[in-house]
């Protein structure tokens, strides 16, 4: 890329390390951030620095958040006797976009994957098995995804949880194998909890 000056170089690049961002697309982006006045730029940088910055986990139940406890925990009208187990924060997202979902969730920030080298250690498994033996807990609802790493991970949680005398169930396979539940519509994310059935 030397047809460009140091600093535009780097800005391509840096624009590059983004996942889904392609060569064409971070030359595009560097232009574009080039061409934008410069108060739009600093908004831009002082808004990606902040949200690094006070992003953090919730206390309780993991999902990303800028407060110690997030919004939905912190909510008194929600039912803290049912936890909803998902991989990332947009899948918790995903159920909140329902609108229907009453209980609480536990994000466990990836899944189970022997493949990539990913064991229970490496998500937050400990922390809610801390959060089954510290809370009265009637229902486990686990969400993870239906990849292989997904029903893995279900599995391998309701083997742990079930000797606790939790009741643990499973999410409906609505949801097309390998699909990320942040990408499929609502009414089938609530068809597949309705459908849920127990491990
Ligand atoms: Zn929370």
């Amino acid at each position: 890329m030397e047809y460009y000056s140091k600093e535009i170089s780097s800005l391509i690049e840096e624009l590059g390390r983004l996942p889904g961002i392609g060569a064409k697309t971070a030359q595009r982006l560097a232009f574009h951030i080039l061409h934008m006045p410069k108060d739009d730029v600093e908004r831009l940088s002082h808004t990606l620095t902040q949200a690094r910055q006070n992003v953090h986990y919730c206390k309780e139940c993991f999902t990303l958040t800028d407060q110690d406890i997030c919004p939905i925990c912190a909510n008194a009208k929600r039912d803290h006797k049912q936890i909803m187990v998902v991989e990332d924060t947009r899948d918790l997202a995903a159920y909140e976009k329902t609108g229907k979902y009453e209980g609480v969730y536990h994000v466990l920030h990836g899944a189970i994957s022997p493949m990539q080298g990913i064991g229970p250690d490496d998500i937050k498994l400990k922390e809610l098995m801390a959060r089954i033996a510290k809370e009265d807990i009637e229902e486990l609802i686990i969400a993870t995804n239906s990849s292989l790493e997904g029903e893995t991970t279900a599995m391998y949680i309701s083997r742990l949880v079930k000797p606790t005398g939790v009741k643990v169930s499973r999410i409906a396979s609505g949801v097309p194998v390998g699909g990320d539940l942040e990408n499929i519509d609502e009414v089938t994310l609530l068809r597949a909890l309705e459908g849920r059935t127990e491990l």
